[in-house]
């Protein structure tokens, strides 16, 4: 039993003003295994006063200076990769599969920024005007509890090479491995009133980050629903926001598409994270003609789909985050039903001998259409859609038929027609044969899923704003 009761405001560890506590529940078993004092708006008072202050300075730091910084960072959170892995296995239910991916992207989060960093251009010349790019001041970085160590390298390493200061509002179900994270950048000796951390209730904490005169920008990452409330409340200041949201990414598997490889790779896709991933492909959309084919293949890939303690090398499907979050993914396994698609694999309960746990049976729908509500809205479980489409036009329809845009995959045996397939599809990013991530490539949604881009030039130039001298 741990108990988080300490925030960290101008470099170092404090008592915060609120004294709510919330509890810290292992999700594989239900128990209890620490809890963290939440912050309030005072909190998020003194921390804004101390990134302000520390803005003075550090927006003109050399290029040199945030470089050392960053590479600190980046060798404080490698050596305690091990420990924070151990920690998000218990404190969400990750994988340990998935945890590991999810250090790698947080420690290349850091070091594709330095490779960034060294030689991008802070001064350029356009027309007559020389234009010079400044950081934009001191940033409320809100982040989700899935991937949160991973967010918050990414956006504090952007915002430390902008020359930006930032108060940090983690998800309330990270603060462990938030606090070791923690101790990670105090190792690193990353100076006082870069970061400055407030545990709290989104509503309370989150919201007066979103309100605060004297915040420049939000980079969010969490639901659209949360989003949509932080672009309204942000507008008043008129903040700049990043917001990378949800997604009901379509993996459309061509009529040319290797389905031997394709259609475990779909089935494993749809369950990273045990299905609790934005760009989690959850609708599969196959030829009418060659649906059967899939049906087999998938009904063989889950029984390889191995779910139980997330600590195990081979677990694929972990337990959901919170029984909230497993009364959620059930209510849509029922709506599925109701709505009349069938069932290939899984359905309503638990595994059998998993009782203790928020574990849902990975689940398989058939026979889907897109108008359902399984088909539309985010689940954030492991519920995967088979939909059936007529011909190529048609696949793109229903792939675009959406209000997300956040991701889409595409399988084909012809590379060339895949990318002509990529180039109609509305999506930030889109992955053929196979899931990928470079951290030099831009990330973020079309439509609902978010505003601006993460990762890559791309992602730097969020905390940057534009000045031409003419
Ligand atoms: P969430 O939106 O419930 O919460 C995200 C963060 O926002 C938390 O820190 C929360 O406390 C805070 N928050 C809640 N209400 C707030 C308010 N009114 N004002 C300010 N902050 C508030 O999301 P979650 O359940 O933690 O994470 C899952 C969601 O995140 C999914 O929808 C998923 O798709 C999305 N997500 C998106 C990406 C992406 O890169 N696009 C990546 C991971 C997760």
């Amino acid at each position: 039993m741990k108990t988080i009761d300490k925030m960290y405001v101008n470099g170092a560890f404090v008592t915060p003003h609120g004294t709510e506590l919330f509890d810290l529940i292992n999700p594989s078993n239900n128990q209890k295994i620490g809890e963290v004092v939440l912050g309030d708006e005072t909190d998020v008072q003194a921390a804004v006063a101390a990134a302000k202050e520390a803005f003075k300075s550090f927006s003109k730091s050399s290029r040199e200076e945030r470089i050392a910084i960053l590479q600190r960072m980046y060798d404080a959170v490698n050596r305690r990769k091990d420990e924070l892995i151990e920690i998000m296995i218990t404190e969400y239910g990750g994988t340990r599969q998935f945890c590991n991916n999810s250090i790698g992207f947080a420690l290349s989060g850091i070091s594709s920024v330095i490779e960034i960093l060294k030689t991008f251009c802070f001064e350029r010349k356009t027309g007559s005007a020389n234009v010079i790019m400044e950081p934009v001041g001191v940033v409320g970085v809100i982040t989700p509890w899935n991937s949160s160590t991973g967010f918050i390298c990414s956006k504090l390493s952007n915002a430390i090479a902008a020359g930006c200061t930032t108060v940090i509002k983690p998800s309330e179900m990270s603060a462990l491995q938030t606090d070791l994270l923690l101790q990670c950048f105090a190792e690193a000796n990353v100076p006082k009133g870069i970061y400055n951390v407030v545990n709290g209730r989104g509503d309370v904490v989150g919201a007066e980050i979103t309100r605060h005169p004297d915040i420049a920008k939000i980079s969010f990452t969490g639901s659209t629903a949360v989003g949509k409330a932080i672009a309204r409340g942000a507008v008043d200041t008129m903040k700049r926001v990043t917001l990378e949201l949800g997604g009901k990414s379509p993996n459309i598997l061509l009529d040319d598409a290797d389905l031997a490889t394709a259609v475990p790779m779909a089935v494993f896709g749809a369950y990273m994270n045990s299905g609790q991933a934005c760009i989690a492909p959850t609708r599969l959309l196959v030829p009418q003609n060659r649906l059967g084919e899939v049906e087999q293949l998938a009904k063989v890939a889950v029984t390889q789909v191995k779910v139980g303690n997330p600590a195990d090398e081979d677990t694929a499907v972990g337990p959901m985050v919170s029984q909230k979050q497993y009364e959620r993914v059930q209510n849509y396994i029922n709506t599925g039903l109701e709505e009349g698609a069938e069932l290939l694999a899984g359905g309503p309960g638990k595994p059998d001998g998993l009782e203790a746990g928020n574990f849902v049976k990975p689940t398989i729908f058939t026979n889907v259409n897109n108008n359902m509500r399984i088909a539309r809205e985010e689940i954030f479980g492991p519920v995967l859609s088979i939909i059936t489409y007529k011909d190529e036009e048609d696949a793109i329809a229903i792939a675009n038929d959406t209000t997300y845009g956040l991701h889409a995959y595409i399988s084909s045996a012809d590379e060339e027609r895949a990318k002509k397939v990529a180039g109609r599809i509305d999506a930030g990013r889109i992955a053929i044969n196979g899931f990928k991530h470079d951290p030099m490539a831009p990330f973020g949604g079309f439509k609902q899923s978010g505003i601006g881009r993460e990762f890559g030039v791309y992602g730097l130039e969020e905390y940057l704003e534009t000045k031409s001298v003419l």
